[in-house]
Parts: C-alpha cells; sequence; structure tokens
C-alpha cells in the first residue's frame, strides 16, 4: 500500500443558532478534513485543528509533509509521526504543526485499518466496549441575550438532553459574574436532579482566586469536573486549584503532543486529561498520552469538537481504552471513560458521514467496520467544502 495523493477540504456551515461560549461567539462551525489516496485508490480520512484558521494547518500539510508522505506506505503511522515531527521541531511542536499531523495521522490509521480489515481498535490492542456513554456538551449562552440569567431556557434544554437518554451533561460558565453563573448552574441541577452527572467548562475565564470560588459552589452543587478553569499555560494556578477543589479538574485541549501532556499531568494539574486527538497529534500521539496518564492515575477523555470524522476517531481509541483503574465492576464517568457528544446544531456532525454517529439512550455505538468504521458523503464534502480542493 502506497500513498498516491493527499487532499485537504476546509468545510464551512453555517449553524441553526449562534452562541456564546465564555470566550466568544459561534455563529458557524468548519472542519479541516484530509483525504489520503492509495495507489489502489483506498481512501483514509482525517481531521485537523478545532478552532483556530485552518490556512496555517492547510499550508503544513501543502508544504511540509504530504511532499515526504507520497510514495510512502501508510500503514506505518507512528514511525511517519516521529520522522515528520523531528523534521519540524525546531519550529512546529504546537500549532498548525502539529495539527497537520494529527490529521494525516488519523487518515494513516484509517487506511491501515482497512488495510488489515479492522477497526482501529482492534489495532491498538483490543476493544473494552462496543458502546460508550455519552455526556451532552451544551448549555451556552444563546446569541440573543447572552447576559441573561434565563432558568426556564437552561430547563427546557435539561429536558430536551434527558429525553434524549443523556445520564451526564456539561454547561458552560464564565461569561457571567460568578453569582449569575451560579444561578444558571442551580438552575441545571434542580432540572435534573440528583442523579444526573454534571461538568461544567469555563474556557479558561478565571484568575485562581475566582477559580477556587467558583469550585467551593461546584462542589456544593455536586458537579463532576471544572474544566479549563484557569488559562492553559498557567501550570502553577492549574496545580493549586486541584490541590484544594472539592470537584475534579479537567483540561487539556489547548494542549499538544506527549511533551505537552506530560508537563500538565507530571505538573499535577488535572484528575482529567482532555487530548483532542485533531490536536495534539492524532490516535499515534493518543497513545503516549495516555500512558503518561495512566501512569500517573490520571483519567483520559478525549476533546471533541468536529465533524464525525473526529468524532469517529475518537470512538475508536474511546473503545481501546481501559477502565481507570481496571475492575469488574464499571461505571460511566467513576471509571469508565465517557464520550464527549456536542449537542449544538453542526451539518458537519450530523451529515457528513453516510451512516451519522448518532446517539441512542444516551450511549453511542463504535462503528466495528474497518478503519474508523465511517465512509464520508461525497457529496456533503462538496457542498460545504470552500477551497478550490488541494491535492498534492
Ligand atoms: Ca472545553
Amino acid at each position: 500500500m502506497r500513498i498516491a495523493a493527499i487532499r485537504t477540504y476546509l468545510l464551512k456551515a453555517p449553524t441553526k443558532s449562534a452562541f456564546y461560549s465564555s470566550q466568544g461567539l459561534f455563529s458557524g462551525r468548519k472542519s479541516l478534513i484530509v483525504e489520503i489516496v492509495t495507489e489502489d485508490g483506498i481512501s483514509g480520512w482525517g481531521e485537523g485543528g478545532q478552532y483556530g484558521p485552518a490556512e496555517p494547518v492547510i499550508a503544513c500539510i501543502r508544504d511540509a509533509f504530504a511532499p515526504r508522505l507520497i510514495g510512502a506506505d501508510p500503514r506505518t503511522p507512528a514511525k511517519h509521526w516521529e520522522s515528520l515531527y523531528s523534521s519540524y521541531r525546531d519550529f512546529g511542536t504546537r500549532g498548525p504543526y502539529i495539527e497537520a499531523l494529527s490529521a494525516l495521522d488519523i487518515a494513516m490509521w484509517d487506511l491501515a485499518g482497512k488495510s488489515y480489515g479492522v477497526p482501529i481498535s482492534t489495532l491498538l490492542g483490543g476493544a473494552y466496549r462496543d458502546e460508550v456513554t455519552a455526556y451532552g456538551t451544551g448549555f451556552y449562552y444563546p446569541a440573543d441575550g447572552p447576559t441573561a440569567v434565563d432558568p426556564g431556557r437552561l430547563r427546557a434544554e435539561a429536558d430536551s438532553k434527558l429525553d434524549a437518554g443523556f445520564t451526564a451533561m456539561k454547561g458552560k460558565i464564565g461569561l457571567l459574574p460568578v453569582r449569575d453563573d451560579m444561578r444558571r448552574m442551580e438552575a441545571i441541577r434542580e432540572a435534573v436532579g440528583d442523579d444526573v452527572a454534571l461538568m461544567v467548562d469555563s474556557n479558561h475565564a478565571y484568575n485562581l482566586a475566582t477559580a477556587r470560588t467558583v469550585a467551593a459552589e461546584l462542589g456544593r452543587l455536586d458537579f463532576r469536573w471544572f474544566e479549563e478553569p484557569v488559562p492553559p499555560e498557567d501550570k502553577a494556578s492549574y496545580r493549586a486549584l486541584r490541590d484544594t477543589s472539592p470537584v475534579p479538574v479537567a483540561g487539556g485541549e489547548a494542549e499538544f503532543t506527549r511533551y505537552g501532556f506530560a508537563e500538565l499531568i507530571g505538573a499535577g494539574c488535572v484528575d482529567v486529561a482532555q487530548p483532542d486527538l485533531a490536536v495534539a497529534g492524532g490516535i499515534s500521539e493518543w497513545q503516549k498520552i495516555h500512558t503518561i496518564a495512566q501512569v500517573a492515575g490520571v483519567t483520559v477523555i478525549p476533546h471533541i469538537w468536529g465533524s464525525g470524522v473526529a468524532l469517529a476517531a475518537a470512538l475508536q481509541v474511546l473503545a481501546a481504552t481501559p477502565p481507570n483503574p481496571y475492575t469488574a465492576m464499571t461505571v460511566p464517568l467513576q471509571n469508565e471513560p465517557v464520550l464527549e457528544f456536542d449537542t449544538t446544531d453542526n451539518p458537519l456532525r450530523r451529515d457528513l458521514l453516510t451512516d451519522p454517529i448518532t446517539l441512542q439512550q444516551g450511549r453511542v455505538a463504535v462503528p466495528a467496520t474497518p478503519g474508523l468504521g465511517v465512509t464520508v458523503d461525497r457529496d456533503v464534502l462538496s457542498r460545504f467544502d470552500v477551497l478550490e480542493t488541494a491535492a498534492v
């Protein structure tokens, strides 16, 4: 099996309604998709990056990495990762280079699985589960009233998540004063009752002192983790918060490679590490990050924001992730890994795959066909592609 061509697609799609996180307005969604085509005409799919501009990532793929991969066997992704990373480490250990490498790595794992006729989870050593409990990410701030504390709207969203079968949910805080955001979280807790697991994400909106205040309130409301409480580069505040927080501390979606996670985990910053496969280095790097976390007793739950391709990649690694710790009684969140399931409208998640990855009573089945186990709908790909598709 040899690589004949590498194509990039920049997909952009409007969403039904705009919304705010604690850091900014989302009025549409985008995904950078990579297709690696072999000489036999088999396609492997990957995705790279999340929020930032995709053009630098495309340049890294087109100008730096793709010329070195043409003619190579894609079934040795970890070997290619080391070679490509070492060629650019002087200036490419974070950011677009690693997002580019992530996309290419995922696509090569897809091809390896297709070549051997097995899902990626088998190549990773074997699946521990064939479906994963999902948690619903939502409770964003509406664009038509982001600063309002609107318990009615939050209760309605909580009800719709309960109807979908979610037993775990994650909300946003950090845009409003702490007292108002805690009123929002109280409304959600009241709506879902005590048996639903709740987590919260502030997108690094706080300094250490404010994060401590928030953590105390979240403990009172029995939240299960406090995600990105402080800026990701402020490891000392992460560590100080974790030392005293009554709720577990989560983070890592802005971190890159085993080296970044070795620092984050080694400094004692998090209880839950959240690498994004499309950012941190793909599936090859996930394996190293997971090992670092496992040795430290830290749980690894992938961050997911992308299209159906990124979601499929996360499902494969989640299938192959052992409980933390391995035990006879598995309980989602307590020791079983869970799947982040974005509940905002995203046509790139919903429509890009011919068999969309869907929720069934709060759980998601892991595709069992070779590679990522999904097929990209080329009509949908063309419809949302805003590039004159670049092929190398
Ligand atoms: Ca997050």
